[in-house]
């Protein structure tokens, strides 16, 4: 995953949705971000800072929502975290578990301050 052309996106988006606002300003913008989706989010926030700064942009702040890597046990319906890419279920040993979430990347909300 390239986190600069993903930061240019997200700013794309937001550049987007302020030239249909006219005059409104975007004060932060809420990404939902999955393990999965292999994105570094230090990274990620580093270019989206960079790229904001000294722009018309500025100061816009980015939120990143941390997604782990979970599992649903189809036999006891437990939730659970993948550690290790351990697949099996912490609470009945079942190894009949299902994706439930962790590839998440996309923009939850964004934060606008009108005139
Ligand atoms: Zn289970």
């Amino acid at each position: 995953m390239h986190e600069l052309g993903l930061a240019t996106n997200i700013l794309e988006t937001v550049q987007a949705e302020m030239a249909r606002r006219d005059g409104a300003h975007a004060v932060k913008v809420e990404l939902r971000v999955g393990e999965l989706s292999a994105v570094d989010k230090d990274s990620l926030q580093f270019c989206f800072d960079s790229l904001v700064k000294g722009s018309d942009l500025e100061p816009l702040e980015l939120c990143i929502e941390w997604r782990p890597h979970t599992r649903r046990c189809q036999a006891c319906e437990k939730v659970f975290e993948v550690v290790d890419y351990n697949l099996v279920c912490p609470q009945c040993a079942s190894t009949d578990t299902q994706f439930a979430g962790g590839d998440e990347l996309e923009i939850v909300s964004l934060e606008i301050e009108e005139p």
